[in-house]
Formats: structure tokens, sequence, C-alpha cells
């Protein structure tokens, strides 16, 4: 039922992305990805493991380091477990047409210990609009929260790192990011006249 959504939106003969699948979640760590994005605009996806499926957010700015930014994350549909994996490229007219390439990856936790589960915990603190968590990545570290906006559309919510041993100021995820990838290369090239000239 979760990704009813997710699958209305997408032809599955049409795009490489997974077909959105029930599916048992990771055995002992909860999983995050975040996925570069560059459809009509660039963004960063935000997916956190909960409940067999990817909780997603859509990040304009991208995720930050900093404690100081408070980072708009737009919550979108749930994305199927497998999409952690996905990469490449969604061919036009498809939903999300682009470039994807994982930006990030690893595991989280729930940064209150408490008596439930992990995974329990976070499906509580997401009915609550208030996540607080641990992330294991390579680039992202230590302590986020994620937050639902009041007062705002339905689906904002706001990231924001709090300040720890792995905080920077300032932080730039752009200035993080592989200078020959997927998406870096085909940003360039929309830039380039030649590509203007199409
Ligand atoms: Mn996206």
């Amino acid at each position: 039922m979760a990704l009813k959504d997710y699958n209305a939106k997408r032809k599955f003969d049409r795009t490489a992305e997974p077909e959105g699948k029930a599916k048992k979640n990771s055995k002992n760590k909860l999983i995050f990805v975040i996925q570069r994005h560059a459809a009509s605009s660039l963004h960063y996806d935000f997916r956190l493991e909960m409940d067999g499926v990817l909780k997603s957010w859509a990040i304009p700015k991208g995720p930050s380091l900093d404690p100081q930014d408070k980072r708009l994350a737009m919550m979108v549909e749930d994305h199927p477990y497998d999409y952690k994996d996905f990469e490449g490229t969604i061919a036009e007219g498809n939903y999300g047409a682009g470039q994807v390439e994982i930006w990030d990856s690893g595991t989280y936790e729930p940064l209150d210990d408490n008596q439930l589960p992990a995974e329990k915990e976070m499906l509580q603190q997401l009915r609550d609009g208030s996540l607080k968590f641990i992330l294991k990545g390579k680039k992202l570290k230590g302590e986020f929260a994620l937050v639902k906006m009041k007062n705002a559309e339905n689906n904002a919510w706001l990231l924001i790192k709090h300040k720890d041993d792995f905080s920077q100021s300032p932080y730039d995820a752009e200035k993080h990011t592989d200078p020959d990838s997927l998406v870096t290369r085909h940003l360039k090239e929309k830039k380039s006249p030649k590509a203007k000239k199409e």
C-alpha cells in the first residue's frame, strides 16, 4: 500500500527504476541513502529505511553539516527498498526524468536511547513529525534532526545538523561531489554553448 503512489507515477517498461514491491528490509542496521538528482531542477533525495520502504524527502539545496543551515526537505512518496542502489538516467518523458547518482549512503539509528527497537522508535518519531537520528555515512555523520514544519505546507520538513564532532561551517554539498560524476557531467553539458543550440 505504501508504494501505491510510487508505482502510479512510473511506467516500468520505460524506466530502469525498480518496481515498488513490499520487501523485507535490512536485518541488522537501518540504512539511509542520499541520491543527487538532476531532474527539471537539481536536488538531493534523502531516504531513510523504515517499515520495509524508503521514507523520502527532496532537499533542493542538499544536506548540510552546518548546524546554522535549516534545509527545506519536502516529503515525497515512499520509495521501494531496492531504490537504495538506483543510479543512472531516467529517460525523457518519465517521472523525474534526468540523472541520478548515489551521493552518500550508510546506516542510521535513532538518537534517543529508549526501550523501543530502533525501527519502531523511528516510526513513532515519524508520526510525531520530529525525527532525531545519527547518520553513519561516508559524507554525512553524526546527529541530525528532521522536523515537520508547523503552519506550512503539509509535506514541508527541515533537516538540521546538530552541533557535534562532525559539524562543519560553512558546508556546501555541491563541493563534495565527484567532478566527473554522471550528474556533474550532465550539468556541465547543459551549461555549455553547444547544448544551448539544440
Ligand atoms: Mn528526485
